[in-house]
């Protein structure tokens, strides 16, 4: 069987020991193995540290920019090649497979643009210079120059190739040599990508290394100047965070986690009407598309109390149209989990999320198209909902990562669709329907300190926008709270993670010297 290699040291290596077989999710054939037993994870950061990041930082911006094009022209040329692997390892339908991957190529071609905008720079300016004293020739300014270690990436199993892209895309335009460890259960995608671009030798040596399996000791080999940029459940955050090596050297932690997303209808949201609709479509899509299996994905549905019978029927119709079954067959609408960890968890999720309310739709067992009998980690689309005023503490504080949300009723006003929000601690996206602008403006200043993003339907912009679950590299991604109080991409916002802020304080002239670009 394929044995799938980490890429470190500028070297492909095989790992040593017990390797872990990754599977089809919908029929549980074996594709490949990996494992990272006996991989040197010290000289693999030291490699990075030296080649990689000297390499990168001799670039300028628009140079750094133009390797991401390099990375995008590579995933865009192995574009079918990519969505078929996403098929068979990750479960995707098709039109899920293209999300990951497409999500990937525009990011990157975001942030080469973005590198081309800079130009000739290797030094941010950041924000406008200040005088100092009672000349303008005592000068302030503050910069960001790109740190001097590795930066870490850890994703999740759900994007393998959005998250490697995003993360990398962000760090090797600030000038920061990058280790990717995608999660081991989907690791084929990422692992393509990555011989995609060692077999062209797109980015300098040691500026991307891969390791493909369990994460071993490599933070107990962090540096100072490293950075750790971790995305997956709260429980290995609060790991990550918590390592003595992490805190004995103050080594930057970017966290991105659960998030218990919430989709708001508003008052004027009558059954029937244009924003009742356009609601009730992004909840479907964000239910069933990649499963439900998205950070992003809509979760709580907060449904004036007047409209929740009527909308819950209406969902409850359409979710009965889903075709769920192996990807690979043309009919099918909506895969599998990506693993048997993950159907034991939802299962036990839609138990305990059912116990605060009902069950209206769906089960944890389903009937799965193309697929041998009993094989497949599947689960039907459910709906649950819950008594107008219920405190549902499960709803507000139980992420359940698969095809799975709750009708929540509320009295149609500002504040009690922000209070009842609110209490899922902290989440990435929060989205309201309405075309009523004093509801929404009121709504977005009590969601707003809760989230990292608030998405604002109205049908002027329902043709235009890809709805709350799609991450745009454009706008900040992460939350605080339960979301695992990180923040990532946002344009030009993504650098800083990975880059120092210094405050200069001096002669106008010489700090003009340093921020300006060479003519
Ligand atoms: P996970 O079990 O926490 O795994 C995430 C990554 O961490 C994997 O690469 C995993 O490697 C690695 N890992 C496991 N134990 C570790 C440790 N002790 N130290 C360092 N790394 C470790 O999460 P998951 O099941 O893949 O992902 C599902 C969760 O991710 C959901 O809760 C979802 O909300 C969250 N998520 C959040 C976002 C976001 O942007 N906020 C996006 C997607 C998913 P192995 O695979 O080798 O075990």
């Amino acid at each position: 069987m394929n044995v799938l290699r980490s890429y470190v040291g500028g070297a492909w290596v095989v790992g040593q020991g017990e390797l872990e077989t990754l599977v089809n999710p919908a029929t549980e054939e074996p594709l490949a193995q990996a494992g990272s037993g006996g991989i040197d994870r010290s000289a693999a950061l030291e490699f990075a540290r030296a080649k990689g990041g000297a390499a990168l930082r001799a670039l300028t911006f628009a140079e750094r920019g133009a390797l991401l094009k390099g990375v995008c022209d590579q995933i865009q040329a192995h574009r079918e090649e990519l969505i078929d692997l996403a098929v068979a390892n990750g479960g995707n339908t098709r039109s899920d497979a293209k999300f990951d991957i497409d999500g990937a190529t525009f990011t990157l071609s975001t942030y080469a643009e973005i590198g081309k905008g800079l130009g000739n720079l290797k030094v941010l300016a950041d924000g406008e210079g200040v005088t100092l004293g009672r000349m303008a020739r005592f000068h302030g300014q503050h910069i960001l120059t790109p740190r001097h270690g590795v930066a870490i990436h850890i994703n999740a199993f759900n994007f393998p190739a959005w998250g490697m892209a995003e993360k990398a895309a962000t760090a090797l335009l600030a000038g920061m040599p990058v280790l990717s460890k995608p999660a081991t259960s989907s690791a084929i995608v990422s692992h393509r990508i990555m011989e995609l671009l060692v077999e062209k030798a797109v980015l300098p040596e040691g500026a991307l290394s891969l390791l493909v399996g369990g994460v071993g000791d490599l933070l107990d080999h962090v540096g100072a100047q490293d950075v750790i940029a971790f995305t997956g459940s709260g429980a290995t955050g609060e790991k990550i965070r918590s390592r003595t090596s992490v805190i004995a050297r103050s080594v930057r932690v970017n966290v991105e986690a659960d998030s218990l997303n919430a989709a708001i209808l508003g008052p004027d949201g009558e059954a029937g009407s244009e924003i009742y609709d356009y609601f009730m479509k992004d909840v479907l899509r964000d239910m069933t598309q990649k499963a439900g299996q998205k950070c992003t994905a809509i979760r709580r549905v907060l449904v004036p109390a007047a409209v929740a019978d009527r909308l819950r029927d209406d969902l409850s119709d359409r979710l009965k149209a889903v075709v769920v079954g192996n990807p690979a067959h043309e009919s099918v609408r909506m895969g599998p989990l990506a693993t048997k960890q993950q159907q034991e968890d939802v299962t036990d999720g839609i138990a305990a999320l059912a116990r605060d309310g009902r069950l209206v739709h769906g089960s944890a067992q389903v009937e799965a198209v193309g697929v041998p009998d009993g094989k497949g980690f599947f689960v039907g689309p459910v709906l649950i909902e819950v008594e107008p005023g219920a405190a549902a503490p499960t709803v507000h504080s139980r992420e359940v990562f698969g095809p799975v949300a709750t009708v929540v009723p509320y009295d149609g006003s500002a504040s009690a669709a922000a209070e009842i929000v609110g209490r899922g601690q902290g989440g990435l996206v929060s989205s309201v329907y309405s075309e009523d602008a004093a509801f929404a403006g009121e709504l977005t200043l009590g969601l707003a300190p809760f989230h990292g993003r608030v998405f604002l339907g109205s049908a002027k912009i329902a043709e235009q926008s890809p709805g709350p679950g799609t991450v745009l590299p454009t706008l900040v991604h992460g939350g605080p709270g339960r979301a695992g109080g990180g923040e990532e991409l946002g344009g030009l916002r993504g650098l800083s993670f990975y880059m120092q802020r210094t405050a200069l304080e001096g002669s106008r002239p010489v700090i003009d010297r340093i921020v300006k670009p060479p003519s």
